[in-house]
């Protein structure tokens, strides 16, 4: 028997709605009402994809949504109903899979149930967020969902280490990448930018050493 969507929502007409629709397209609904019934739900029976309204009775659904992410990376598409909102919910980085904004048309909520399911079964089973992302045309690195400002030079560098972890690399070379012109720079200029990169590094992630300095030879990146 397939999982469940799950649908989260408080308006009973809307719930309805949204369930016959997706039990039309072949899933299989089920509907809650009160935000703290959430996770004794889904500890009970893991649903295939949860439709997570945000204004909730009991519990909001940026709490749930928290909640659940902090156990499962089951599939959720977070339902508001000011388009305003969805900005915000983005910067929060809760890990919903999909936004959806009231009013909607049910065809439209079926075809994200959809298009998140198709997706989510591409992925391999857990879909940890990758230690570190880069950002080129923003000169932005992500690391462990944290964001670093970068000058043009640190973005250079992070983005050469971090292609090979564990690889060490002389200044030599990384002054062969960083200044491909062959421009005349002391090898202080890569230590100077390597400092200036991690003390970065160490504001978002003060606990764990992303680069390594490594006695007489260079550097490192090794998020270990
Ligand atoms: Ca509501």
């Amino acid at each position: 028997m397939n999982s469940p969507v799950l649908i989260v929502e408080d308006e009973p007409k809307l719930a309805r709605l949204m369930s016959n629709y997706l039990q039309q397209a072949g899933y299989e609904a089920e509907c809650l009402e009160n935000g703290l019934e959430v996770l004794p739900r889904i500890r009970e029976r893991m649903p295939a994809l949860i439709l997570l309204d945000l204004m909730l009775p009991g519990r909001n659904g940026v709490d749930i949504c928290k909640d659940i992410r902090s156990f499962s990376s089951v599939p959720i598409i977070m339902v508001t109903a000011r388009i305003e909102e969805i900005d915000r919910l983005l910067g929060l980085e809760l890990g919903a899979d999909d936004y959806i904004c009231k009013p909607f048309s049910p065809r439209e909520v079926v075809a994200r149930v959809k298009a998140v399911l198709r997706r989510s079964s591409e992925q391999l089973p857990s879909i940890v967020p990758p230690v570190l992302q880069l950002d080129e045309n923003r000169l932005l690195a992500i690391l462990r969902g944290q964001e670093l400002e970068l000058t043009v030079v640190e973005f250079n560098l992070l983005e050469f280490l971090s292609a090979n972890p564990g690889r060490i690399y002389g200044r030599e070379q990384l002054m062969d990448h960083i200044y491909p012109d062959q421009r005349i720079v002391s090898d202080r200029t890569i230590d100077s930018h390597i400092k200036n990169l991690r003390r970065k590094i160490a504001c978002v992630s003060p606990d764990i050493e992303v680069i390594h300095s490594v006695y007489g030879v260079g550097y490192k990146y090794d998020p270990q």
